[in-house]
C-alpha cells in the first residue's frame, strides 16, 4: 500500500540545555503519525551543515528556531506533500535541491534533518516495523547479522560541556570486553557510581555536566586519569583489560590559530602539534588510553596523519577518531581517507543534515575499513533515533553520554530493549 505524506508539522521545543530545537511530526494519508526531534552541539565543527537560529535577541537570547520551523511548515510541508514516505533518498535529495545552498543554510540543517528523520520514523511505524529494521533496509551496504554497539561512556565532562577547569572535553570508559550490551552498560554504570564516591572522598564536585558526566575542578588532566583508574579498580574491574579509556580532546576549541599552538591552561602548557602528540603518547603508555577523538584542530591534517601512522598507535590498535575533522561529510572524509588521517569516524546526523547522507558516510567508512561511532550531541532530546541507527548499520560503538540524565539514558534504554528483542 502506498504511504503518502499528508502533512508535515514542526514545533519549537526545548533541548536538554533548555535551548530551542525542532520537533517534526509527519502524518500520512492513512492517518499514521510519528515524530522526530533534532539535537544541537556546543563545540560545533566549523564545517558542519548550518544550524538555523533566529538571532532575535528578544527570544531565547537569539537561539529561537522559528525560522527553521517556518521553513518546514510553509515550504517543505507543501513541496513534499503526496510523496511516498519510504522513498527516503528521493525526499532527502529534493530537500537538498530546494534548499539550494552548500551547507543547508536556507532552510537550516536542523529543519531538514527533522523532516528527514521523521520520514523514517513514520514509515517504520506505518510498516509496523522496528526503526532499526526499517533503517537496515534503507542502508545499501550488505549486512547479514545484528550486532549491538559498544558504548563509549563519557563520565567526565570538560571543555564547553561543564563549569570546570578541565580543557579536554570528554573522558570515556570503554567496557569493550563484556559479552553483551547490557553487561557493558552495567559495568559503566557501576564504575560511574564508584567515580562519584572517589571524587567525593577527595572533596571534588559531583554535579553533572551537559552529557551527564561529572564536571569537577581538578589539578591536572593526569589527575583525571588517576581518578578514573581508581574508580575502575574499586568497582572490581581491571583497567586496560576490562575497561579501556578514551578522550574527546575537542582540540579545535583549544587551538590558537594565530600562534599555532594548543593551549591547555589546566596543565599550564602551550604545545606545538609535535609536543601535543608526545603528550598523548605518554598518556597512552601510562593509562590504557586507546580512543582519541579530535586530538588536533579540524584543519591540522598533517598532525592527524603523523599521529595515525605512529607505531604505538598502530601496534595497539588505538582509535583515532575524526569528529570536527570529518563532520560526517563525505568530501572531508574522502580527503581523510586519502591522507590516512584517522582510522575511525564519528557519525552525527545533524552535522550533515539528512539521513541519506549519514548512511552514505557510514558506507564509505565500512568500505575503507574505518570503525564507526554513532554519536549524540551535547544538546539532546529524548529522541532515540541514533540507537536504532547504530544497530541498523552494525556500528562498532555508540557515544551517548554517561549513565545519567534522561536524554542520555533514553538511548541506552532503547538499546537494552533492542538487545532483548533480538534474543
Ligand atoms: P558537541 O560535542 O555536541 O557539543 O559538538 C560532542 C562532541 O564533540 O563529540
Ligand atoms: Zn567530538
Amino acid at each position: 500500500m502506498p504511504l503518502k505524506i499528508k502533512k508535515i508539522f514542526a514545533t519549537e521545543i526545548l533541548d536538554s540545555r533548555g535551548n530551542p530545537t525542532l520537533q517534526v511530526e509527519i502524518e500520512l494519508n492513512n492517518g499514521v503519525k510519528d515524530i522526530a526531534s533534532v539535537p544541537s552541539g556546543a563545540s560545533t565543527g566549523r564545517f558542519e551543515a548550518f544550524e538555523l537560529r533566529d538571532n532575535d535577541q528578544k527570544r531565547y537570547a537569539g537561539l529561537g528556531v522559528q525560522k527553521a520551523v517556518a521553513s518546514v511548515n510553509n515550504i517543505l510541508n507543501k513541496e513534499l506533500a503526496g510523496l511516498e514516505v519510504t522513498e527516503q533518498k528521493k525526499i532527502d535529495d529534493l530537500m537538498i535541491k530546494l534548499d539550494g545552498t552548500r551547507n543547508k543554510s536556507k532552510f537550516g540543517a536542523n529543519a531538514i534533518l527533522g523532516v528527514s528523520l521523521a520520514c523514517a520514523h513514520v514509515a517504520a511505524k506505518a510498516n509496523a516495523q522496528a526503526l532499526y529494521k526499517y533503517l537496515r533496509q534503507l542502508y545499501d551496504y550488505k549486512l547479514t547479522t545484528w550486532t549491538l554497539p559498544t558504548p563509549v561512556v563519557n563520565v567526565i565532562n570538560g571543555g564547553k560541556h561543564g563549569s570546570t577547569n578541565i580543557n579536554i572535553q570528554e573522558f570515556w570508559l570503554v567496557p569493550h570486553k563484556a559479552p553483551s550490551f547490557a553487561e557493558k552498560l552495567r559495568q559503566a554504570s557501576e564504575i560511574f557510581h564508584k567515580l562519584g564516591e572517589v571524587l567525593d572522598s577527595v572533596g571534588l564536585d559531583t554535579d553533572l555536566g551537559n552529557e551527564g558526566g561529572y564536571s569537577p575542578h581538578v589539578q591536572s588532566h593526569v589527575q583525571v586519569f588517576d581518578l578514573l583508574h581508581q574508580a575502575i579498580e574499586s568497582a572490581g574491574y581491571k583497567p586496560g583489560v576490562d575497561i579501556l579509556m578514551g578522550i574527546d580532546a575537542g582540540a579545535s576549541v583549544f587551538y590558537d590559530e594565530v600562534k599555532n599552538v594548543y593551549k591547555l591552561p589546566l596543565d599550564k602548557a602551550e604545545f606545538s602539534a609535535t609536543e601535543l602528540t608526545e603528550y598523548y603518547l605518554r598518556l597512552m603508555q601510562t593509562y590504557d588510553l586507546r580512543f582519541l577523538e579530535d586530538p588536533f584542530d579540524q584543519e591540522d591534517w598533517s598532525a592527524w596523519k603523523h599521529f595515525t601512522n605512529d607505531d604505538f598507535v598502530k601496534n595497539n590498535k588505538v582509535k583515532i577518531i575524526g569528529d570536527d575533522l570529518f563532520v560526517t561529510n563525505t568530501e572531508r572524509f574522502q580527503k581523510g581517507i586519502a591522507l590516512n588521517a584517522a582510522n575511525t569516524i564519528l557519525i552525527k546526523p545533524n552535522q550533515i543534515g539528512t539521513l541519506t547522507e549519514t548512511l552514505v558516510a557510514i558506507t564509505m567508512a565500512k568500505k575503507n575499513n574505518y570503525q564507526v561511532i554513532i554519536s549524540h550531541r551535547s544538546g539532546e532530546t529524548n529522541d532515540t533515533t541514533i540507537a536504532d541507527l547504530a544497530v541498523a548499520v552494525n556500528a562498532d560503538y555508540i557515544k551517548t553520554g554517561s549513565t545519567a540524565r534522561g536524554e542520555r539514558i533514553a538511548k541506552y534504554n532503547r538499546l537494552l530493549n533492542i538487545e532483548q528483542g533480538l534474543k
